[in-house]
């Protein structure tokens, strides 16, 4: 969990900066490639306001959300059964009059306004200008870096494995040199190692990150596992590509052959 607190004099002050935080959260799960609906829940023994979820829709995810066809009403679950709209089947939106739809989500992210809960319990103080002693009040934010890894690969993936995201991807190109290994031309081998080699000091030096799959694995093993691993692009260096390198995308189909020149040039922007 990545965790934030933030202390207050006044509750106007607080609930500006809340809105900073949903604000900010917002931005860094947009640059994740995810889409998270901020749904409203129960503060539970924290709070008697409501809390803010930041939820993903998946059909893996724990938690169940009622939300708006047409705006950004979201709510979770347990509200949902206690309020009084519940009656009325949740056919429409309190706020817009939309279509409710029932979604399951993955809570990646919260925030929520502590009040004086732990400032009362610690005795946590402040002066105000008039000399008077009061309660800090505080806040409490929370994201959670392996639930958002977890629920990156429950959203981005296909029947051969994970299709990560450029945004967040471990490295940008898997490059994989692919060896006859039951040819007998040592020569071969040794061109088709050093072109891998000028590909791989290439794009590094390009600043592009790229993984080297350099095994002695069959070419059949090597594909398997770059799918498995789902790196934004695929390269190829074998006998079959000459003076030129092949190129796919995880997410598409179609290869290309292309010259180092062109894929450095690509992959560095
Ligand atoms: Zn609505």
């Amino acid at each position: 969990m990545k965790d934030l607190y933030s202390f207050h004099a006044g509750k106007e002050d607080l609930d500006n900066y809340y809105q900073k935080v949903i604000t900010a959260y917002k931005k860094i799960i947009k640059r994740l490639s995810l889409d998270a609906k901020i749904t409203e829940a129960a503060g539970g023994a924290f709070t008697k306001e409501y809390t803010h979820e930041f939820q993903v829709l998946s059909p893996a995810g724990e938690d169940t959300i009622f939300h708006c066809a047409q705006c950004d009403f979201s709510q979770n679950k347990e509200i949902v059964d206690t309020s009084k709209y519940r009656n009325v089947e949740m056919l429409k939106c309190p706020r817009c009059g939309g279509e409710i739809k029932e979604s399951r989500g993955i809570e990646v992210a919260n925030v929520f306004k502590l009040g004086t809960r732990y400032s009362d319990a610690y005795g946590l103080k402040f002066r105000d200008k008039d000399g008077s002693s009061r309660p800090v009040i505080m806040g409490s934010y929370g994201i959670g870096p392996t639930r958002l890894m977890g629920t990156l690969v429950e959203i981005y993936n296909d029947e051969r494995g994970i299709v990560w995201p450029e945004s967040v991807a471990p490295y940008k190109a898997h490059l994989l040199e692919i060896r006859n290994l039951s040819a007998g031309r040592q020569d071969e081998k040794l061109e088709i190692r050093k072109k891998a080699e000028k590909i791989y000091n290439t794009l590094q030096k390009a600043g592009v990150e790229i993984l080297f799959d350099e095994r002695d694995a069959s070419a059949g093993e090597k594909f398997a596992d770059a799918d498995l691993i789902g790196i934004p692009y695929r390269l190829v260096v074998s006998e079959k590509t000459g003076s030129k390198i092949e190129v796919k995308a995880r997410n598409q189909k179609n290869v290309k052959l292309v010259t180092l020149a062109r894929l450095t040039n690509q992959l560095a922007n």
